[in-house]
């Protein structure tokens, strides 16, 4: 431990104390890791020690995905309605205990109490949604080209399940996709991100107290080094019928080719770069409302988060001037503390890049409208950013910041500019403001992404389908669509 770093009782913070949990979750027990190993959690914010989680290795995955295995048989048989029995249960638990589960939120990852109790109401809004839904899992029976056979379709759990998840939504990304296996009849073995273990495992605990059985949860902690001994053995256990991932595109990468020698089915959430276009026909005061709003939450940690802002040239002045404004007000700080709207950056690598996002704009000729330099409100703050005068040779146009950093550049013409917005390894989310209802129509069929925002800088919910084309990723998570990724089809012929 470094010795300059604070060690501090979190349980001192919860109203349930039980719910800060150190230990991994297999079959329904709290258990260290065979090694005895653990790693140490920091919160962003401070860098103080906030506990010390069971470090858990490719052995102790191993033994998670026997006991998911087993535990498989009871809950896929189980009726939907049982299961969303369970499931109802575990979302009560999640929203009765939202101060706790945001306060643990805040102190392992650094974002405002107010968006971390946002975000608990968020993720239990995905096992509400898909407790409902496991109910109306529809098969079929078809139209017999046979006279003296039937044919129907049955659709059935895929099996065992895998989760990696990433630390910028430390439940969300877990209950979106745990959420929809349970429901479909999976079992699933979670891998939280080294990060943000705390809010992964007080979830373990809530859905106990609901009556989960052993094994259908199991959440395996590890830091940065295991967690890659972990995704191999995960990837390569002939057992997981499903990898569902959400981070980076370099990881998903490595994820895909991984599960290629067992084939897979996979799920990959991954990066994005998210254009955000103002027409000159914008309602300027939304747009910039908008435009707050999906920048900097999460710090701009979020992978839908607007990264490139066109601007039409005849509007870009007023809507900078009122941008520098709203951004000027954001109020920068500890998260704990109420009344904040920008938190930390995760870490000091994620500080590093937004620094050298903007040191290279800088360099090549924008103009720095408002902050650009670090906060003092301790070590990984960054101002909210705004840059003026970027050009598409600029890091930031290509690269994803991860930061509070809003790069303008100005256009004159509809079909440039939807060019501009395309041209793009990713095809996650994409935002743009105009009030012409033909403008509105062929620029959102045109944006080549899986999500596309009109008039509103926010648009996830658990009844919308969220996922990216291209780079970004594959499959749907959320949404009536969302329990395909965890039933397979099978086709059944009777004859007479
Ligand atoms: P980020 O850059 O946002 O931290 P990553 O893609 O590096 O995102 O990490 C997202 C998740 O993937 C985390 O849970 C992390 O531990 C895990 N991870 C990173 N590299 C690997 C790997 N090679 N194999 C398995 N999991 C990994």
């Amino acid at each position: 431990m470094n010795a300059s770093l604070q060690q501090i009782d979190i349980r001192s913070h919860l109203k349930d104390p039980s719910l800060f949990r150190e230990d991994a979750f297999i079959n329904g027990k709290w258990v260290k890791a065979k090694a005895g190993t653990t790693f140490s959690v920091n919160n962003p914010a401070t860098g103080d020690i906030i506990a010390n989680v069971a470090n858990l290795n490719g052995a102790d995955a191993e033994l998670a995905i026997t006991v998911a295995e087993q535990a498989l048989i009871g809950w896929r048989s189980k009726t939907a309605k049982d299961r969303a029995i369970v499931m109802r249960k575990w979302f009560d638990l999640i929203i009765a205990n939202t101060e706790d589960l945001a306060i643990l939120m805040t102190l392992e990852q650094g974002k405002p109490l107010v968006e971390s109790r946002g975000e608990v109401a968020y993720g239990a809004s995905f096992v509400e949604w898909f407790a409902e839904e496991s109910k109306r899992v529809t098969g079929a029976i078809l139209e017999s080209t046979w006279g003296d056979k039937r044919m129907l379709v049955l659709k059935q759990a895929i099996g065992v399940c895998v989760a990696i998840t990433p630390w910028n939504f430390p439940i969300a990304m877990i209950t979106r996709k745990i959420a929809p296996a349970i429901a479909a009849g999976c079992t699933m073995v979670i891998k939280p991100a080294e990060q943000t273990p705390l809010c992964a495992l007080a979830l373990a605990e809530l859905a106990q107290r609901a009556g989960m059985p052993a094994g259908v949860v199991n959440i395996i902690p590890s830091d940065a080094d295991q967690s890659i001994a972990i995704g191999k053995v995960v990837c390569a256990s002939p057992t997981i019928r499903h990898l569902s991932f959400t981070g980076s595109t370099e990881v998903g990468r490595i994820l895909m080719a991984q599960c290629a020698p067992s084939v897979k089915k996979v799920a990959l959430e991954l990066g994005g770069h998210a254009p955000f276009i103002v027409f000159e026909d914008a309602d300027i005061d939304a747009a910039v409302a908008g435009a707050i709003a999906s920048k900097y939450r999460n710090s701009g940690q979020t992978c839908v988060c607007a990264n490139r802002f066109y601007v039409h040239q005849k509007v870009q002045a007023i809507f900078v001037e009122k941008f520098a404004k709203a951004t000027q007000a954001i109020k920068v700080g500890n998260g704990m503390t109420e009344g904040v709207s920008q938190g930390p950056l995760i870490d000091d690598a994620a500080f590093a890049k937004v620094e050298k996002h903007v040191a290279d704009a800088i360099s090549k000729g924008a103009t720095l409208v408002t902050g650009g330099k670090a906060n003092a409100s301790g070590l990984n703050f960054y101002e909210p950013t705004i840059l003026s005068n970027v050009t598409s040779d600029m890091l930031i146009t290509y690269e994803e910041t991860f930061g509070p950093v809003a790069p303008i550049i100005p256009f004159d013409n509809d079909e440039a500019v939807v060019k501009l917005a395309n041209n793009s390894q990713y095809g996650l989310a994409s935002y743009f403001y105009s009030r012409d209802i033909g403008r509105v129509w062929k620029v959102a069929e045109a944006l080549e992404y899986g999500m596309v925002g009109v008039n509103t800088g926010i648009m996830s919910n658990e009844v919308a389908p969220f996922g990216g084309v291209k780079q970004s990723g594959l499959g749907r998570e959320g949404s009536i669509w969302g329990m395909d990724e965890y039933l397979e089809m099978k086709y059944v012929c009777v004859g007479l």
